[in-house]
């Protein structure tokens, strides 16, 4: 059995804490995944619509003013998607996001063993006044039981708070300090997968809000993605800021990953 994959854009940056612009990123993300800069195969030699079945649903009509209403906008998109057996892939968008998907995917699948790639642990409690913030979202995951486990790798800048936030809630985290790739655990199933792009390093992911260098490569991130094997039963790709971005090299990093993680999913579907 194949499965069918569902992009799906979520053009929503309302809560970005420093600077909004991620609300742009899918249409961006898009132009490069189906650009003809490039061809359509993975690392792997699957190639998406040959092999991999991705339908594009497009961008989902969001207010980005009423975070409630927009929350439950993306839990019907995403249960539309799991009704049909389809799989989702989401491009944001601020990193809030990932709390509804991963809601709406757990209401489904029970609790995901979740692979979080980030240079923030996203884990405040509130971020300046906002529960729903975007450095805030692994928090409410963790709060609501959506979560059986999570790694987080790319961290570099833990602070006492989310340092005691993830000793809470028992969060892996694997810092940048000292990293080797090895360090990330194959994870059983079933795994949600985010990548907020700026767990990348700037110099290949400069089109995000909070560059952090000392960064993951993309080498690496395509390395601990392609090495997982168990079912994939969603993922999102966050935080590309194309206004801060240079000759779209973010957004084509984005698009790659679009491929690599739709491809990985075709490649574990049935492996729980
Ligand atoms: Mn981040
Ligand atoms: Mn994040």
């Amino acid at each position: 059995m194949h499965p069918v994959i569902h992009l799906i854009g979520l053009p929503t940056d309302q809560n970005s804490s420093f600077e909004r612009g991620a609300a742009l990123a899918p249409p961006a993300i898009r132009a490069a995944l189906w650009s003809d800069r490039g061809n359509l195969s993975a690392q792997s030699g699957l190639e998406i619509g040959t092999d991999v079945n991705l339908k594009d649903l497009g961008d989902l009509p969001l207010s980005n003013v009423d975070c409630a209403a927009d929350d439950a906008s993306i839990i019907r998109a995403v249960t539309e998607s799991l009704d049909i057996d389809a799989i989702p892939l989401l491009l944001g968008g601020d990193h809030a996001v990932s709390y509804p998907v991963v809601a709406a995917l757990a209401a489904r699948h029970g609790p995901l063993n979740i692979l979080h790639f980030d240079a923030h642990p996203d884990l405040y409690a509130d971020f300046e006044g906002n529960p729903r913030s975007h450095a805030s979202p692994f928090a409410r995951i963790l709060e609501g039981g959506h979560a059986k486990h999570i790694v987080q790798v790319g961290i570099r800048t833990l602070n006492k708070h989310c340092r005691e936030q993830a000793a809470r809630y028992n969060v892996d985290i694997l810092p940048m300090l000292n990293f080797e790739v090895d360090m990330v655990p194959i994870l059983s199933g079933p795994i949600y997968i985010s990548v907020d792009l700026d767990g990348i390093d700037p110099s290949e992911a400069p089109g995000v809000a909070h560059p952090e260098p000392g960064g993951l490569t993309v080498r690496e991130v395509l390395s601990i993605i392609s090495k997982q094997s168990a079912q994939i039963v969603g993922a999102d790709i966050v935080e590309l800021n194309p206004a801060r971005d240079v000759n779209d090299i973010t957004a084509i990093v984005a698009a790659k990953l679009v491929r690599e993680i739709a491809a990985q999913m075709h490649q574990n579907y049935d492996h729980l």
